[in-house]
């Protein structure tokens, strides 16, 4: 974690790189081995600060102060109805799949290539998640392949942007109601992307994003659920207290509290939200700077990919990405294996991503995939993963572009 000491703010540390060919053409000392973890994040003193307050003023249970902030600045910028934060994604796909009322039987189209927790959420109600396989271009849901795996028993459609890049949204929608069928969106990596100019989370019926430590923004844990169908709202309070009617009793709507509805325990201490806050707050810095690493990997890569020895992200016209994972596709997966290794020798935690659902155990248990898969079963033998995050500076992304192009030549 890069820890920016108090004397200079973050707007300070992250000045733009210079980005110069110069420095990218000095070869690093053979013999230098330096140590690049795949995801540093940038923390700075109002973490500290926040965190400190929260302590001082005594309240750490959930839906403090630090809380109802969090949630304004969600609702701000993002422009959903409303914002409830939670201790995890996972927690909020989870309250997302109680509020759609997802039965034992249905089925929910998804993407195999994504986290367990878009899965888990609907099985957990009893529910069968349909793979479908993805684009070649983003490895988001294929949206060509959706209408295909539409039975009688679809009750809705769990998308991802995957590495921030915003899945097509307006194809989805179209197809979601004609069918009339639920969209809840798994952002977790898509905080501050777009789609055609708006907001990601903006669009579907609901949205989840993380805040988990590997994320763009963190808490170290933590998540939120957006809705932006605001009939959802009352019972998504509901389902998140527990399933009680607690948040309606302090704001004096009733005059006790009990038990209404299904429900867990969603929410996290206002300590975690005071962190988030202040991460929130540093947003367009941490983004700044996860932005000039992506872009200066992505020229540096270039003339690789002219040459057909990797292959770079594909960001589409239409979507604003975040910078959240820069990946190379390799030419087969015996060559990301011998990078992978090649870079762990150099000090370079570099990874790949999923293993997909659909060969997974529980996956195989659970859900049944719809057409063929063979995107998701080649990218994911082929992508790689680079060390990115807030906290990374120039020099350690040179050395990171260094290792890929000494192991290619
Ligand atoms: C990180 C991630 C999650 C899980 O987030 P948590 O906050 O750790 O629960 C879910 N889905 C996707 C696509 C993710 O990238």
């Amino acid at each position: 974690m890069v820890y920016i000491p108090s004397q200079s703010p973050a707007s300070a540390y992250t000045q733009p790189f210079a980005f110069s060919t110069d420095i990218a053409s000095q070869p690093f000392p053979s013999q230098e081995i330096l140590h690049i973890p795949f995801n540093q994040p940038l923390i700075s003193q109002r973490e500290m600060e926040y965190v400190s307050e929260a302590v001082s003023k005594g309240n750490l249970t959930g839906d403090g102060a630090f809380t109802q902030r969090c949630q304004a600045w969600l609702t701000t910028k993002i422009g959903c109805s409303n914002a409830l934060i939670t201790h995890s994604c996972t927690a909020a796909l989870e309250m997302a799949a109680i509020l759609a009322d997802i039965q034992p039987g249905d089925e929910v189209i998804m993407p195999s290539y994504t986290f367990v927790s878009t899965a888990n959420a609907f099985v957990l109600r009893g529910a069968v998640p349909v793979f479908v396989d993805i684009r070649p271009d983003t490895l988001n849901l294929d949206e060509t392949q959706v209408e295909a795996a539409i039975t009688g028993k679809t009750k809705a459609i769990a998308p991802i942007d995957y590495a921030g890049v915003s899945c097509e949204m307006d194809t989805l929608k179209a197809i979601a109601d004609e069918h009339n069928l639920m969209i809840i969106e798994d952002a977790a990596q898509a905080i501050m992307s777009r789609y055609k100019g708006k907001p990601v989370g903006s669009l579907g019926h609901m949205a989840a994003l993380s805040f988990h430590q590997t994320k763009n923004i963190i808490s170290g844990e933590g998540g939120a659920l957006l809705i932006n169908d605001p009939v959802l709202m009352e019972r998504a309070e509901i389902i998140r207290e527990k399933g009680t009617n607690r948040s309606k009793f302090f704001r004096g709507e009733v005059d006790k509290y009990t038990w209404v509805d299904l429900g867990s325990s969603y929410l996290p201490s206002d300590l975690i939200s005071a962190l988030l806050l202040a991460q929130l707050e540093q947003a367009e810095c941490i983004q700044q700077r996860r932005h000039e690493i992506w872009q200066y990997y992505h020229e540096a890569f270039a003339d690789l990919e002219a040459y057909q020895q990797v292959q770079r992200p594909t960001i589409p016209e239409n979507c604003q990405h975040n910078a959240h994972i820069y990946y190379l596709l390799m030419q087969d997966l015996e060559t990301r294996t011998d990078l992978l290794a090649y870079l762990k020798s150099r000090g370079v935690q570099s990874t790949f991503h999923y293993v997909p659902l659909h060969s997974s155990p529980a996956g195989r248990k659970y859900g049944r995939t719809s057409g063929s898969l063979k995107v998701t079963d080649d990218l994911s033998d082929r992508l790689l993963r680079l060390p990115l995050g807030g906290g990374m500076d120039l020099r350690e992304a040179e050395y990171v572009i260094s290792g890929v192009r000494t192991f290619l030549a």
